[in-house]
């Protein structure tokens, strides 16, 4: 397939970096099954807030929307820039590399590049990327003549008002990046020559393909690392598995004949080559003698803001903003679920510490899917309110970790595949339910926090109440797939065990 007409952007040339082929696929658009969330994305909402509260008093600048397409953003960019007015939000392009911009501001015959950064350390690829940048301006015929980035200050704490003076650091760049010019203008030219040569390069199996995290494309690329390969199979280092499979050791059948496997890699083994769950009697049934009825289910949502929205938060601060509790008064009964969210502008914190002490009764057994994020959560709480400490601090000690069965291998899943993320184990015994991830308009943590920004920041009321009912689904969806996944291993325990 020869490449389609796409720009070449930054993240091509780190693409590149990571693997050729790699950089080749992406460029072709090959469809991605899980699209990316970076820092960028992660805090796109409150950026467009940073960009607009700072650049909002440069004379005459042109404002492009940020959710225009690429194409407008360019034409009114170019414009603009054409007759040296300033441009926020701007997209500029040069041959066949393009380059988003946040702020070029052209101020006493000058032109000055803002680069707002959503984080506290700017990186050596971030400085990449303003090199490039910075390349295809001089190529569009701008050449700018500073530059400044401005990030965020990590021990800022929010008084009554946002102080953006000080939540800001503004770093001058410009000498770090025109170091890196004189290189940038070479390999631009030949990531160009690569992404548009036919066929995909070859590329061999290496480190890259698996780490950080596996490639998506690493099962097209190498077909023997299907479904039924070593790489379902948790607890062996990544460059273990590398050196297996250069050793020709790529299915489950192989790995067991060629090494010793632990408990918990023979029961994943076990269980996808005969597809068939494993289950350990004596560990479930020991887990559900710990319980009494009724039981509690609880699942929090947090957001975390680079912009402290609310007074005393820092950036990044764990704010609660969300719980689901679902309730069980005997096994095979239907859940009663109840829910909070925090529907106002204001700080959630002490609505949200209320609402959980009023539901959970004392004494009785809630269960959570691994515990750290509720636990901190409450103790959080319990130290900003200490009136409510005593009631806080009592719910953290009723938590009951269903994750801690999973850990201790008394149950798994061949349609796990080696992954025991709660929407993997959901997934994996209750394939059929319509309330599958997959039907949700938020799917997964990052997606729910991202939506509560969105809901901050929004101002019209018809959407503000559809992020509601997403998150509500999500959330909800939490704690009943824990509901799910009690019931099933009880059926399974006595169904087969007595
Ligand atoms: S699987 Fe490996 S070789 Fe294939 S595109 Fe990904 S990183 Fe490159």
């Amino acid at each position: 397939m020869p490449p389609q007409c796409n720009w070449i952007q930054a993240h091509h040339l780190h693409l590149y970096r990571r693997c050729s082929r790699l950089s080749w696929l992406r460029y072709c658009d090959t469809p991605s099954p899980s699209p990316e969330t970076n820092l960028t994305s992660f805090f796109e909402t409150e950026m467009q807030w940073l960009i607009s509260a700072l650049f909002s008093d440069i004379p005459n600048a042109v404002i492009v929307r940020s959710d225009c397409s690429d194409t407008t953003r360019i034409r009114q960019s170019e414009k603009a820039l054409s007759t040296q007015n300033s441009v926020i939000n701007g997209c500029i392009t040069s041959g066949p590399f393009m380059a988003r911009f946040d702020g070029l501001i052209f101020s006493d015959n000058q032109w000055v590049l803002s680069v707002i950064y959503p984080g506290f350390r700017f990186q050596k690829r971030d400085y990449m990327d303003v090199a490039f940048l910075v390349t295809v301006l001089e190529n569009a015929g701008i050449f700018v003549d500073d530059i400044t980035l401005v990030g965020i200050n990590s021990h800022y704490c929010r008084g009554k008002t946002l102080q953006l003076n000080a939540l800001c650091r503004h770093t001058t760049i410009t000498d770090k990046v025109k170091a890196l010019l004189p290189a940038m203008a070479s390999k631009m030219t030949y990531l160009h020559k690569h992404l548009t040569t036919t066929p995909a390069p070859n590329a061999q199996l290496g480190l890259r393909c698996l780490a950080p995290t596996p490639c998506i494309h690493v099962s097209t690329c190498f077909p023997a690392l299907n479904d039924q390969s070593i790489l379902h199979v948790s607890g062996i280092s990544k460059h273990r598995k590398l050196r297996y499979i250069q050793d020709n050791v790529c299915s489950l059948h192989a790995l067991s004949m060629a090494t010793n496997l632990s408990r918990r890699q023979s029961i994943q083994v076990s269980a996808s080559l005969d597809n068939t769950d494993y289950l350990q009697p004596d560990l479930v049934r020991e887990f559900f003698d710990s319980l009494t009825f009724p039981l509690y289910f609880m699942d929090f949502e947090i957001a975390q803001f680079m912009i402290p929205p609310f007074k005393g938060l820092t950036p990044l601060y764990q704010l609660p903003f969300l719980y689901s509790v679902h309730s069980l008064t005997h096994i095979d009964g239907a859940p009663d679920h109840d829910y909070f969210f925090h529907d106002g502008n204001d700080d959630p914190s002490l609505s949200f510490a209320n609402a959980i002490i009023k539901l959970i009764p004392a004494g009785v057994p809630v269960i959570v899917f691994n515990s750290h994020l509720e636990r901190h959560i409450l103790k959080q709480l319990a130290t900003a309110f200490p009136s409510l400490s005593e009631p806080l601090l009592r719910i953290a000690s009723q938590l009951v970790d269903l994750y801690s069965l999973f850990l201790s291998d008394a149950y798994y899943h061949p349609k796990m595949k080696g992954k025991y993320s709660l929407k993997t184990i959901y997934g994996a015994i209750a394939p059929d339910d319509p309330n599958q991830y997959h039907h949700l308009h938020i799917q997964n943590g990052e997606s729910a926090n991202i939506a509560y920004k969105q809901f901050i920041y929004e101002t019209d009321d018809t959407v503000r109440d559809s992020i509601i009912s997403n998150l509500h689904d999500y959330c909800r969806l939490d704690t009943y797939s824990m509901v799910v996944i009690l019931q099933h291993l009880y059926r399974r325990l006595y169904t087969h065990h007595g």
